[in-house]
């Protein structure tokens, strides 16, 4: 069995893990022998007692440090052995009835520290130890992590420590995969050194040392690699490049009603120049909200039909494939045919649709999840775009892109910004096109915070608005009102604000069918009612440009990067719009910080950053998502060096992509990616 075999191993191969202890690691998610390394302790259990020899108290239970200096065998019926021990010069006696000098050589060895821990006794004014159990201070005592091994889960930390002995004794010398100045940084430490360093020290003392941070920096390099090396797969398709027709679209950018920002402009060149290439284009359009990737995507959409290709856009919300199809009707008409298909688009539709497809009679398919989930057959397939996506691991990634074939490439848009050192993390396996800047003629959206109890200034405010024609988002975190949950309800709201605004008020939400949002979505876009109530159903991707207030209620219950994001559904227009965060009295300290940060800025970068700050990475919105497991160690706060460092190796190993395959082993061992959605 190779090195790489042996800690890839399930954890039932050690010694001594039958059936029941297997259980028990299962349920803490340790799997192989390699997953057990990262359960670190955390604090001491064993630590000795310091008390002296002379002061111990008859009857008192102790862990006391001694050194056994003589064994006492007399080897005579009914007489006890005994070994006399000694701690800072005064000795004491271990008594032992009814036990074997072997069991004792090796419970207390001479002249090697150890705790024994038994109760005290004074015996012909000698302290001794009646059959006390004793622990080699060199042996590993500690508790583990979420000191959870107890007992009662059928692990007893005595168990624990011995498989965990076990492991570390046997492990594998694994040959450097760090460069050299890499490792350099390191003091040259090797894997397996730092492995068992971080098992003897408490994390407290070890976590700035060299041991700690090189394991850190191998979890983040062979998650870079990971990327990499699916970012590599992909440039090795090769596939029929796509003849861009830049007259085409110098007309379809001359008919639009605005002007391109310069980013805008960038990232078409970009796509261009990718579709345009043998190589498959997997690229990324990262904007924040409002910044103008719809029509980014839409005029690459075009290019590609104009080059003979047939298009796919998946949305992640029916409301928002209506929007963009819509979008595409009423704007591109005379350049494409398009087609919306959803789980929900009934049985004759759909086939008429599938059939077209295949003969080439509609060049854009609009659709949810669906377009991935079914059998649809294409005439040609020459784009997929992928729309606000932030919930695909790059496994993922990786399917949807092969599921278009090899002609087909792939454009995904995300307005979830990611804090700089996460980038590669989420991203790494594609290319990145950002548009930083807002289209000119925005304004910054005006951030309140307002006390529940202040309602009617809220109400008077918003009359204010609609008599200037101004629309209103109002959302709410519950369609129906909750007995557990203290929260406002859609239904609630929406009764209440008939009230004052009678019939210039309607409700949306994720339960209604198609249809019914559809009808309520149009009402609000055709202006016929001001207030649109609803749940976070309106948080990705949706564009009122009229709409110009939105209120948000019990924002202490969202994240930075969600308000962030449902802010964003006003500002899209030329008018001063408005966002109040509606809180209940008792705020959080983090939901008072929260509140702050989103009245300060309007950058979603910042907000991100801000966000990780507050959260920990674990949380921020688009990495939970994201498919990817949590690192076991490396944190994007504390060890942005390392982040950075991964990075450059990386940016460095890529120039010559057939030499990550070197690494192979490395990405094995520390594979962090979960398919978290396998239908895809
Ligand atoms: P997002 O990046 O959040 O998906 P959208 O693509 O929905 O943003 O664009 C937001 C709004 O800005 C839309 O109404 C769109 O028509 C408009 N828009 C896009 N680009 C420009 C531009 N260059 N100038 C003015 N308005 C623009
Ligand atoms: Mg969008």
């Amino acid at each position: 069995m190779s090195n790489f075999e042996y800690l890839l191993s399930p954890i039932d191969k050690i010694k001594g893990v039958g059936k029941k202890t297997l259980n028990s690691f299962t349920k803490k998610k340790i799997f192989t022998i390699f997953d057990l390394l990262w359960h670190l302790p955390v604090s001491r259990i064993e630590t000795a007692d310091d008390t002296e020899v002379n002061d111990l108290q008859v009857g008192k239970n102790y862990n006391i440090k001694v050194t056994p200096i003589k064994y006492n065998f007399p080897r005579i019926r009914n007489l006890p052995n005994k070994v006399i021990c000694e701690k800072n010069g005064v000795k004491l006696d271990c008594i032992f009835f009814n036990s074997y000098e072997g069991y004792i050589r090796k419970l207390l060895p001479l002249n090697e520290e150890v705790i024994i821990n038994g109760k005290a006794n004074n015996f012909r004014n000698k302290f001794q130890f009646v059959n006390p159990t004793s622990k080699n201070t060199n042996n590993l005592k500690f508790i583990n992590e979420d000191s959870k091994y107890s007992l009662t889960d059928g692990l007893t930390l005595n168990k624990y420590n011995q498989i965990l002995n076990n492991v570390l004794q046997n492990l594998p010398d694994l040959n450097e995969w760090l460069p050299p100045s890499v490792s350099n940084l390191f003091d040259n430490v090797t894997w397996k050194e730092c492995v068992i360093k971080i098992h003897q020290e408490e994390i407290t003392k070890i976590r700035n040392t060299k041991y700690f941070r090189r394991l850190v920096f191998d979890e983040i390099f062979a998650n870079f690699l990971l990327s990499s090396n699916i970012r590599s797969k992909i440039k090795k398709i090769k596939k029929k490049n796509k003849i861009i027709n830049l007259q085409h679209q110098s007309k379809i950018i001359s008919n639009l009603k605005f002007k391109l920002t310069v980013d805008q402009i960038s990232s078409l060149k970009n796509i261009n120049k990718d579709m345009g290439s043998k190589e498959k284009m997997f690229r990324l359009l990262q904007g924040d909200v409002g910044s103008g990737k719809t029509i980014v995507s839409i005029i690459s959409a075009l290019n590609a039909i104009k080059a003979g290709y047939q298009v796919a856009i998946m949305a992640p919300t029916e409301i928002l494939a209506t929007q963009h199809y819509k979008f595409i009707l009423e704007n591109f008409n005379i350049y494409c045919n398009a087609e919306i298909l959803t789980g929900k688009t009934e049985y004759k539709k759909r086939k008429k649709i599938l059939n077209d497809l295949l003969n080439n009679k509609i060049d854009i398919l609009v659709g949810t999840h669906s377009l991935f989930q079914e059998k649809i057959n294409y005439f040609n397939l020459g784009l997929i775009i992928i729309d606000e996506q932030h919930k695909f691991g790059v496994r993922q990634r990786k399917k949807l892109s092969d599921k278009g074939g090899k002609d087909c490439d792939v454009l995904v848009m995300s307005a979830t910004p990611i804090p700089r050192t996460m980038m590669m993390t989420i991203y790494g396996d594609m290319d990145i096109s950002l548009i930083k800047s807002k289209p000119r003629n925005r304004r910054p959206i005006k951030t309140y915070s307002k006390n529940e109890t202040k309602i009617n200034d809220v109400i008077n405010f918003i009359k204010s608005e609609i008599i200037k024609k101004n629309q209103v988002f109002w959302v709410c975190p519950l369609i129906k009102e909750s007995k557990k949950l203290d929260h406002q309800s859609t239904t609630e709201k929406y009764k209440y604000l008939s009230k004052i605004f009678n019939d210039k008020v309607d409700i949306v939400h994720g339960s209604m069918s198609k249809e019914e949002k559809d009808k309520v979505l149009n009402k609000f876009n055709d202006r016929k009612i001001d207030i649109l109530v609803s749940t976070t159903v309106i948080e990705v991707g949706i564009d009122f440009p009229n709409a110009n207030v939105i209120v948000i209620e019990n924002s202490n219950k969202y994240g930075l990067s969600q308000l962030h994001q449902l802010r964003g559904r006003v500002g899209r227009g030329n008018k001063d719009s408005s966002c109040i965060l509606m809180f209940k009295a008792g705020l959080s300290e983090n939901a008072r910080k929260r509140i702050t940060i989103l009245k300060n800025t309007n950058d979603g970068f910042k907000i991100a950053e801000e966000d990780l700050k507050i959260r920990g990475y674990g949380d921020i919105l688009g990495f939970k998502q994201s498919g990817l497991k949590k690192y076991n160690f490396a944190d994007p706060l504390q060890h942005e060096d390392l982040f950075n460092i991964a990075e450059k190796e990386i940016k460095k190993i890529e120039k010559n992509y057939t030499k990550i395959n070197n690494f192979n082993k490395l990405i094995k061992l520390y594979d962090k990616v979960a398919v978290i959605n396998e239908t895809i």
